[in-house]
């Protein structure tokens, strides 16, 4: 347990410091924003830059940073949970740290082993069915994340809605066997549906993931009784207190989850997380590391499996450090206007 302080908190090489540092562009309203780009130390979703803006608001930063393929509509939730971390409008804490989980890519069993022995973390997420690999592939990481984990640690795995229903019932059955008993498997298949009649068939908890990205979703997730678990997002469902009222109506137990942000936009999962009045499971929210560096000056790295709640300073140094190059900052202003100019009043 609890990889070294400064194994976590090391950073990869800064990217060259800009000259020509755009000023920071003035949104509609008084809102200061500013555009940043961080290197993701490896890809993920096919990017290799995490790009965003930062509003200022009245009681702090706000991170908007929907994914460059998503339109207006879609945008749009991402932008009421900044406005609302920006306002400084989120739900009193219960609890004043949150678990989180380590993540374990679809790799060979000894790296496996040593992402969940220097992760810190009783959780693991285990990725599952990737490309070009087997069930065997599969069994084999999970075994080592079992000897890495001791008999106390929980597994996890994400299939990607990557299966098939005949296919998920099937391997979930031998990953349960291989983990020595699984907390939950994620996202198995792809639509809804076929997580309700994967959920009919195994004994295995089921969790909801890519099935749940619009504010809709949940509902329907509900509804068809596709999943035990909800993973929520708060950005793509609009906020904190957007998320609490889900979570409430909804009736599952929720799994708080990132969508890769800086330590600025974490800071909101976490007092989602924080304000659940029950969070039966660990969260998915220790991502900071998937980023080369951070706009914060202390990151929200999970210390013994778990995030502290609370809510980050803006690092200056770091603003000016991962400014957006001037085009970039043009395409963050004009797709902010398309969002706010399209808003239903
Ligand atoms: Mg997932």
């Amino acid at each position: 347990m609890g990889a070294p302080a400064g194994r976590r908190t090391r950073r990869a090489a800064a990217p060259p410091q800009r000259q020509a540092r755009p000023p920071p562009a003035r949104g509609a309203g008084a809102v200061t924003l500013h555009v940043f780009s961080i290197p993701l130390r490896t890809r993920f979703r096919g990017i290799t830059v995490r790009e965003g803006v930062l509003l200022r608001g009245e009681a702090g930063w706000g991170e908007w940073s929907p994914f460059l393929e998503y339109d207006p509509d879609v945008a749009r939730p991402w932008l009421a949970c900044a406005e609302e971390a920006a306002a400084g409008d989120w739900p009193q804490p219960v609890r004043d740290r949150v678990p989180v989980n380590v993540t374990v890519p679809a790799t060979d069993p000894e790296h496996a082993h040593r992402i969940v022995r220097s992760g810190g973390c009783t959780t693991a997420k285990v990725k599952v069915a990737e490309t070009g690999q087997t069930l065997a592939d599969d069994e084999a990481r999970l075994e080592a994340v079992r000897d890495a984990l001791g008999r106390d640690g929980l597994v996890r795995i994400d299939a990607n809605g990557a299966w098939g229903v005949d296919e998920a019932v099937r391997a979930i059955a031998l990953l349960d066997r291989a983990a020595g008993g699984l907390e939950y498997a994620e996202q198995p298949c792809a639509s809804v549906e076929e997580l309700a009649a994967v959920r009919r068939r195994v004994d295995v908890p089921v969790a909801a993931d890519e099935s749940i990205r619009r504010a809709a979703d949940p509902y329907r997730v509900r509804d068809l009784e596709a999943a035990d678990i909800a993973v929520l997002k708060v950005q793509p469902l609009g906020g904190v207190r957007a998320c609490l009222r889900i979570a409430e109506d909804i009736g599952l137990p929720v799994v708080v989850s990132s969508a890769v942000e800086s330590s600025v936009g974490i800071a909101a999962g976490v007092a989602l997380a924080a304000a659940l009045p029950e969070l039966p499971h660990a969260c998915g929210l220790a991502t900071v590391q998937l980023l080369s560096d951070d706009l914060v000056t202390a990151p929200l790295l999970p210390v013994d499996g778990a995030l502290p709640v609370t809510r980050p300073d803006v690092d200056p140094a770091a603003l000016a450090r991962l400014a957006a190059a001037p085009e970039r900052v043009d395409h963050w202003q004009r797709r902010l206007a398309a969002v706010r100019q399209d808003r239903p009043s």
